[in-house]
């Protein structure tokens, strides 16, 4: 697979590509859902520049108008294929955070991603799927 040829190295970047991949947007609306979604202030700064990467790329285009802000952007068919590679870069990346959080059970060996029970039997801590697991340890 082809490395991606922006380096998509921070979150605001990854969480604008995929707000751009849903709708047709305006700038400051990115610059809203960022703020929204990472819980933290984005300014202008950090969207515009990359918007104008994405848009020499050919990755994205936008409506035609002379104001900056009233111009809506959307992913170009290079920019989907782009979009794509990079999701399938992520999905190994959300797979490794999602097997590094799955736990199993010390009694009944089921694996557990949310929830569960920790119990601490002779000194050891240990990890069960629920309470009756925890009870019926007989390690
Ligand atoms: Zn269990």
């Amino acid at each position: 697979m082809a490395a991606p040829d922006i380096k998509i190295n921070n979150l605001v970047k990854l969480n604008a590509l995929l707000l751009l991949s849903k709708r047709k947007i305006h700038g400051y609306e990115i610059i809203k859902a960022l703020q929204h979604n990472l819980g933290t202030r984005i300014s202008a700064s950090q969207v515009y520049p990359f918007l104008g990467i994405l848009k020499r790329k050919g990755y994205i285009d936008h409506s035609k108008t002379d104001k900056r802000d009233k111009k809506e952007y959307s992913l170009t068919a290079a920019g989907k294929e782009f979009m794509r590679r990079i999701t399938a870069r992520l999905a190994s990346v959300i797979d490794l955070a999602i097997m590094s959080a799955i736990k199993t059970c010390a009694h009944c060996n089921c694996e557990v991603y949310k929830g569960g029970y920790e119990k601490r039997i002779r000194d050891k801590l240990l990890y069960f799927c629920c309470r009756n697991c925890a009870r019926s340890y007989r390690g």
